[in-house]
């Protein structure tokens, strides 16, 4: 196709009446759970069926407090066809994801969304039409010339209408892309979308209100320092209280070896918490020091979800000063997918944790982690490390009431590593699980590791507006586990992601499980570990 990056044929600026949110804030949704298919067949088509789906719009404090325009500016049109163009320029994979494609089908009946509610809208492909079409008219030749030839569209009301429903129907879970034989990967067109689409003041309401949380108070549940210092307290007392052990759960503690990162869900949210209860029983029984960081009290980054990475970095920075500032060793993050990939994938550069950054902060930080820790750290690595060194000590048997599965997160097994191999990502979580616990079966095979489906919460859906959505994205992974349900027994199913967690409780009644079958993976560290009294 053309490489050209000038815009033409922009459609006319919009009038002040067309300033005005685009997408009405949905009514209470009617939530349906889809049934079990005997076969995982290809759903028939439901032509708009979740047409009706929008999450809500944010106001305009809620955009403004995170820098982006309050409401749809004068112009969206230009506007948000020139910041598509700039993002053309400076991703060449966008350029290639929106010339590639072949329409070979291969990724259509690849997305949960689509396998739950049939719309075909939720196809991958036609996800990415949405965007291509409007690309082909502004910045390829022939659809310049021939527009209808070619499928190219204006960049209308219609059209952004359209994109904020749908796009706002992917969870970004990268799926599709590794069934797609040209790598196209439309969680990064969703992203740029949403990029364009808060860039013009079209924003999404939930996702904008929790980075203002974050910047305002430093995590995404707005917890203050003093309500985390009380509910650390309380948990050592429940801890100390439940197995004679003085576990501590220290917070800004200066000089400490380790600073653990972890979703806010780990303070106060069930299941989280007796993940959060099992990380300080690790580093309890290695003798490890370590510090959560009031300052940096969310290892979470909803920048990503809107592919803003200015909000990323700002986000991002926050654990680097309180790295800086507790003097710590090591950095380690807990059970959370989409906060892993953005510390794996781009801390490096966004903060400088490693050698990705070159101002005078990150190279203080640099010099003062321990190079013979992998920085940052997953906490499945350390505890993976401990048992292989043997420093921890388990009683199995403690856990023999749970027969365990494992959910693989798409942010942890499609966005990032761990260990030192590809596929660590997948093995060092259920190699923990082993060694803690005398009974797992897998999932199958079609349905984990890197072919996980979503729990179908991610990407920032995970809203009630959004309940109906997310129920029906849940079903294959629903489906695969009620299969083993049938067959082995299974009651417990395992994750190392805050969302998996929150959305499984939400959504496992609706297919007839119990919201408690849902939990982490220290929390099974946690059931079986053998503490020391003495220390
Ligand atoms: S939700 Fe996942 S599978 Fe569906 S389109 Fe988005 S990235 Fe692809
Ligand atoms: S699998 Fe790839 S090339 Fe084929 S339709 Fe989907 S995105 Fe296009």
């Amino acid at each position: 196709m053309a490489d050209e990056t000038t815009p033409v044929a922009v459609p006319p600026a919009s009038t002040p009446a067309a300033a005005k949110p685009v997408a009405k804030a949905p009514e209470k949704a009617k939530v349906v759970a889809p049934a079990f298919r005997e076969y995982p067949t290809i759903p028939a088509l439901q032509v708009d069926a979740m047409a009706e789906s929008n999450p809500y719009v944010a106001a305009a404090a809620h955009n403004e407090s995170v820098g982006f325009p309050g409401t749809l500016v004068e112009g969206w049109e230009q506007k948000a066809v020139a910041k598509m163009g700039e993002l053309l320029g400076k991703y060449r994979s966008l350029r290639v994801y929106m010339d590639a494609c072949v329409h070979c089908g291969a990724c259509t009946d690849k997305c949960h969304y689509f396998i739950g509610t049939g719309d075909p809208k939720n196809m991958p492909v036609a996800r990415q039409d949405l965007m291509r079409s409007v690309y082909r008219r502004y910045y390829t030749l022939p659809g310049k010339l021939f527009p209808k030839l070619v499928g190219a569209r204006d960049m209308t009301k219609e059209v952004l209408d359209d994109w904020f429903r749908y796009y706002n129907q992917c969870s970004e879970c990268r799926r599709c892309s590794v069934f797609c034989p040209y790598g196209i990967d439309t969680a990064e067109v969703t992203m740029a979308a949403k990029e364009i689409m808060h860039s013009v003041g079209l924003g999404h309401k939930y996702v904008n209100e929790i980075i203002g949380k974050v910047h305002k108070i430093g995590n995404n549940l707005g917890l203050p320092g003093p309500a985390l210092e009380n509910t650390l307290e309380g948990l050592e007392e429940d801890v100390l209280e439940d197995t004679g052990a003085a576990v501590k759960y220290p917070l800004d503690m200066q000089g400490a070896e380790v600073l653990l990162v972890t979703p806010s869900a780990d303070f106060f949210a069930e299941p989280h918490v007796d993940s959060l209860i099992g990380y300080g029983k690790v580093f309890h029984a290695a003798g490890i020091s370590w510090t959560l960081s009031s300052k940096a009290s969310e290892a979470g980054n909803f920048g990503m979800f809107i592919g803003n990475y200015e909000q990323m970095r700002k986000i991002a920075m926050r654990v680097r000063e309180a790295a800086l500032e507790l003097g710590v060793k090591r950095i380690v993050v807990g059970e959370c997918g989409h906060a892993w990939r953005v510390a794996y994938a781009f801390w490096n550069t966004l903060t400088g944790v490693g050698a990705g950054a070159s101002d005078p902060f990150a190279i203080q930080l640099q010099k003062q982690l321990d190079p013979n820790y992998k920085q940052p750290s997953h906490i499945c690595e350390v505890t993976w490390d401990l048992i292989q060194q043997g420093r921890l000590k388990f009683d199995k048997e403690a856990n023999d009431h749970r027969i365990i599965t494992f959910h693989d997160s798409c942010n942890v097994a499609r966005g990032s590593r761990m260990g030192d191999y590809a596929g660590g990502q997948f093995d060092i979580p259920r190699n923990i699980i082993r060694a803690v616990a005398n009974k797992y079966v897998d999932m199958a095979e079609a349905t984990t590791r890197e072919k996980t489906f979503c729990c179908g919460g991610g990407g920032g859906l995970l809203t009630d507006e959004l309940l109906d959505l997310r129920v029906k994205g849940a079903l294959p992974r629903m489906e695969a586990l009620n299969h083993i349900v049938q067959h082995d027994g299974v009651n417990f199913m395992a994750t190392i992601c805050a969302i998996c967690k929150a959305q499984f409780t939400k959504v496992l009644p609706y297919y007839g499980f119990k919201m408690s079958m849902v939990g982490g993976v220290h929390q099974l560290v946690s059931t079986a570990i053998v503490l020391n009294n003495e220390q």
